[in-house]
């Protein structure tokens, strides 16, 4: 079998393991394979080995993609995503895990009502609110839920969020604690066309720890595919 597919059989056995130990069914977390700088030959044997969703950064990469896949592929965009550029994907991708602002949520919102189609979206969450990352901060998340729930061209399905690096992922547990307690409080707040049915979160080193705090989508790169260059 080949490296990356032995990668990709540990991740699953791992996923598994950790949903089983939090009490979790391990079908409720869905593996999003992370396929940013990764050439399509290396893809290949992953979608076939029945890995249906896949996750890019960059629009340029993701829609040069997308044609050389099956059309059963899920596509998800987990990187920041320039307003200009929301045209040219949002009617592609299954998801979109960056939604950080309110400039992009119009645009989205405005294309999404110009194809008669609420797209889906997962609000991105600053939760350590490190000042080098993208996202919303923690205390104006609620506000901004709020204004995107009357957005007829988007549907919030969720947060997303990514943990500080840590060498030890037991550091980053509270950061998904926190994010999974903020969807309970959207949750509470009934507001219409948001459900937060998707916590995206969790990624090489740390989806153990993010399964067990509650995520339903890991966003896996370099533990399947090898270390990025
Ligand atoms: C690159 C990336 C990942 C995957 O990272 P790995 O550490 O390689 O698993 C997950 N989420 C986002 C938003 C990314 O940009």
């Amino acid at each position: 079998m080949s490296p990356i597919l032995v990668r990709l059989n540990q991740v699953r056995q791992r996923m598994q393991v950790a949903a089983l130990r939090a009490g979790r069914n391990p079908q409720d977390v869905q593996l999003l394979a992370v396929t940013k700088t990764v050439p399509v030959e290396a893809i290949t044997p992953v979608v076939a080995a029945g890995v249906d969703m896949l996750g890019e950064s960059r629009v340029q990469e993701l829609t040069a993609k997308i044609p050389q896949f099956p059309n059963h592929i899920q596509w998800h965009m987990i990187g920041t995503l320039q307003s200009r550029k929301v045209k040219s994907i949002a009617n592609k991708t299954a998801l979109i895990h960056s939604l950080d602002r309110l400039a992009l949520a119009e645009e989205i919102n405005k294309w999404g009502q110009h194809w008669g189609k609420a797209v889906a979206c997962l609000v991105e969450v600053n939760v350590a609110e490190e000042p080098t990352k993208h996202g919303i901060v923690p205390h104006e998340a609620l506000g901004f839920i709020e204004t995107l729930a009357q957005m007829p061209g988007i549907a919030v399905c969720g947060l997303m969020t990514m943990a500080p690096y840590c060498d030890d992922p037991e550091e980053v547990r509270h950061v998904f604690r926190d994010l999974r307690r903020l969807a309970d409080r959207v949750t509470n707040k009934g507001f219409p066309n948001v459900s937060m049915q998707h916590l995206s979160m969790g990624m090489s080193n740390d989806f153990e720890v993010a399964i067990e705090e509650g995520a339903t989508i890991v966003r896996i790169g370099s533990e399947i595919f090898g270390e990025r260059n």
